[in-house]
């Protein structure tokens, strides 16, 4: 098996086990992207799956200050819970379960994301980011809220397509690159095959319950690659369960990440954060918010894309 780059090698299965992080709050999440050997899947370059989680009265939830984004869209999915947005741009959107919040960062933009003070006691979600195309990435910084997704029930399977094209239907919400992210959930026990554009890459990432992927039992909190050149997927199980099917056009560009930034080079991110510290215009402020702005990490190393 070789792992040694990203570049497309065929339909085979690699399993990649997140890594645990801890965010804003205190909250402990598995991060799924970026991996040391699997830095994206298409343009989706940033998985966190945090929860299920129930909080206490006295628990602040989910509380993270203003910090800055750049090159990138953020892709908020709730399973659970309710989450307040705030950013530069003024807007103020609440996100509910079924609900989609994108935020285009292009030049720069910033953000915060908390519980808000009336809540249900749990909290169970998915945050992704999606690294912007050169053509997009210097662009103005956009937010949507997206209410009303395409739901797509086949095979037992109940499916809600947040982002991109699959399966003959296409989401709202605006995308760069050509790429899906599917939120499966199994509503009746079997196994059947899904359709997938071979032209994609894709992954899999089992949320909750049990699941076998290729007649293989899923562990949970691991990424499935399946690679390009993929025409279908067996899905089984035999309670209830949920994935989370990622895809897209293996991405042609040489993508850095670093801190909340995703850039090309290792001067754009010392630029980026010193904009940042420095409170300059390009990455607006977030107004609202009860609490510190987030400070960036010192950069003193040169940033490698391998
Ligand atoms: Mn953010």
């Amino acid at each position: 098996m070789d792992t040694s780059n990203d570049e497309a090698t065929g339909p085979a299965i690699e399993a990649f086990p997140a890594h645990e992080a801890v965010v804003g709050g205190g909250m402990t999440v598995r991060r799924a992207l970026p991996h040391r050997l699997r830095r994206r899947v298409g343009a989706w370059c940033f998985l966190d799956h945090y929860g299920p989680v129930t909080l206490k009265p006295q628990d602040e939830g989910m509380r993270v200050g203003p910090h800055p984004h750049m090159g990138l869209q953020t892709v908020s999915w709730l399973f659970e819970g309710r989450v307040l947005h705030r950013d530069s741009l003024g807007s103020l959107q609440r996100i509910e379960p079924g609900q989609l919040n994108l935020m285009t960062a292009g030049r720069g933009i910033s953000h915060s994301e908390e519980t808000p003070a009336e809540h249900p006691p749990g909290i169970h979600g998915l945050q992704f980011w999606i690294a912007l195309p050169e053509s997009r990435r210097h662009g103005e910084p956009a937010f949507d809220h997206h209410p009303k997704l395409p739901d797509i029930r086949r095979d037992g399977l109940d499916m809600t397509l947040i982002m991109g094209e699959a399966l003959g239907e296409r989401s709202p919400a605006k995308a760069y690159t050509p790429l899906a992210g599917l939120d499966v959930v199994c509503r009746d026990v079997g196994t059947r095959r899904l359709p997938l554009n071979p032209a994609f890459e894709h992954a899999l990432f089992l949320i909750e319950g049990e699941m076998t992927l290729e007649g293989q039992p899923m562990a949970p909190g691991t990424l499935y690659y399946l690679g390009p050149g993929r025409e279908s997927l067996a899905l089984g199980n035999t309670g209830h369960a949920r994935a989370f099917l990622l895809g897209g056009e293996p991405l042609k560009e040489d993508v850095l990440l670093w801190w909340n930034f995703v850039g090309r080079s290792t001067e754009e991110m010392q630029e980026a954060r010193t904009q940042w510290q420095g409170h300059a215009a390009r990455f607006g402020e977030v107004k609202g918010y009860d609490g510190e702005r987030l400070t960036a990490p010192e950069l003193t190393t040169r940033l490698k894309t391998r």
